[in-house]
């Protein structure tokens, strides 16, 4: 889909909601008390301004109130096909004929250079949650011979990856660098003993410093991937590396500035707000997670034209200052460039009589530094061109700075003084 969408990404979307209507009690009740119909909305723009977000707790709070599943479900439990469980815990049923989320995912594996006749090794989980079989179905999709491998196992896993000749490696980049490990105790050279030759890397933040020494170790290419407990998978690299596409085939996702609900500019921070598209046993309409995403600008290289979108971080924590949202995440990206510097928080306030926010750094330092100024100044000239406001540059202890303010939460990073 396109970003702003278009009227005709806004048709499938208007197909969903009608068969959601029909049938599940929960919607019924949510649109009738909002006083919509679905005659009302004819374009993306009705339905961003009428139709309510769904929180998790909401979701939480009907499958308590209406055990098990809650009054979301569009069949009775008869037709569910199998039911997968998300940290909650939350229940989510799953129509025999759903593809639960496989669609992203089949385009995600394509982008990876991923043939017909490869050998996929998935190690996310198989107990529970839904993340291994999902990934698995999408593999075999793909034309891959799959090996479930799940979790845990390391030696036995590198035993069935070395007679395989696994080539595809599906999982966390975590478990990855353990089964490198693995195989040097078992003796063996991970790079020749082994065939991996590109990775789907999920769950967990693949940093730089982790990702050139899994492909220093084993030759590998690893493609980050990023999704939500419950909306799915989402998007994923592509051999450029730079942002990951909306691989959003049975999504409609919005991207909305955390302050005025309307669509985040491209180049611009934006909110995700995702509905699922086509028949769901539990169908999720406007379901907001709180993560906020960066929207790429460029066109990517690759020529694939769908969105690159880059993790930020929980929206709860973005702030408008000087008119730019600002993530203590990408503060954190700059920060981590100085090895002098640990934790900070960033206090923003608007001085009487004057027109515009001002923004004060509070830079925890763990080494000394020798020329306080130049360096103040290297700094703010860095978050400068990174997070694209000046702010000015306060060298404290890192003890003076809350523990809580550490990322990834960050939850005390930001301290708003404007409206206090
Ligand atoms: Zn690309």
């Amino acid at each position: 889909m396109h970003w702003p969408p278009t009227q005709r990404d806004f048709e499938p979307l208007r197909e969903t909601l009608a068969w959601v209507l029909e049938r599940s009690p929960f919607y019924q009740r949510s649109f009738s008390a909002a006083g919509i119909r679905i005659g009302d909305l004819a374009s993306y723009d009705d339905f961003r301004r009428r139709v309510p977000r769904l929180a998790k707790a909401e979701l939480v709070a009907d499958q308590r109130a209406h055990p098990p599943f809650g009054e979301f479900v569009t069949v009775p439990r008869n037709r569910f096909g199998s039911v997968h469980t998300s940290p909650g815990p939350i229940f989510i049923p799953r129509l025999a004929e759903e593809r639960g989320g496989t669609p992203v995912l089949k385009e995600a594996i394509k982008a990876m250079g991923v043939r017909p006749g490869d050998v996929a090794h998935v190690t996310l989980s198989y107990h529970i949650m839904p993340g291994g079989l999902r990934l698995h179905r999408a593999f075999e999709e793909a034309g891959c011979l799959v090996i479930n491998g799940g979790t845990g196992n390391s030696q036995l896993q590198i035993e069935v990856a070395r007679a395989w000749r696994a080539t595809v490696y599906a999982g966390t980049p975590s478990f990855l660098a353990n089964l490198a490990d693995t195989a040097k105790q078992m003796g063996l050279d991970p790079r020749k003993d082994l065939s991996y030759r590109v990775g789907f890397s999920t769950a967990e933040a693949l940093t730089p410093p982790l990702r050139r020494e899994l492909h220093d170790t084993l030759g590998i290419e690893l493609f980050d991937h990023c999704g939500e407990a419950q909306i799915g998978p989402l998007a994923g690299e592509c051999k450029v590396h730079e942002g990951m596409h909306l691989h959003a085939a049975d999504l409609f996702c919005e991207f909305l500035d955390p302050e005025s609900g309307a669509p985040a500019d491209l180049g611009g921070i934006g909110e995700i707000v995702a509905t699922q598209l086509g028949p769901r046993a539990l169908p999720l309409v406007r379901y907001a997670p709180g993560d906020a995403f960066r929207l790429l600008k460029e066109p990517c290289p690759c020529g694939d034209e769908s969105l690159r979108i880059v993790f930020v971080g929980q929206v709860g924590v973005i702030r408008k200052i000087k008119g730019v949202l600002v993530h203590p995440a990408q503060v954190h990206k700059v920060m981590s460039e100085f090895p002098e510097l640990g934790r900070f928080q960033i206090i923003v306030d608007h001085p009487e009589g004057q027109r515009y926010d001002r923004a004060v750094l509070r830079a925890g330092t763990v080494q000394p530094i020798a020329d306080a100024d130049a360096f103040k100044q290297r700094l703010a000239a860095r978050l400068k061109a990174q997070v694209l406001i000046q702010m000015d540059i306060d060298l404290v202890a890192e003890v003076d700075v809350p523990e809580a303010a550490a990322g990834p939460r960050f939850t005390e990073a930001m301290v708003d003084r404007r409206h206090s």
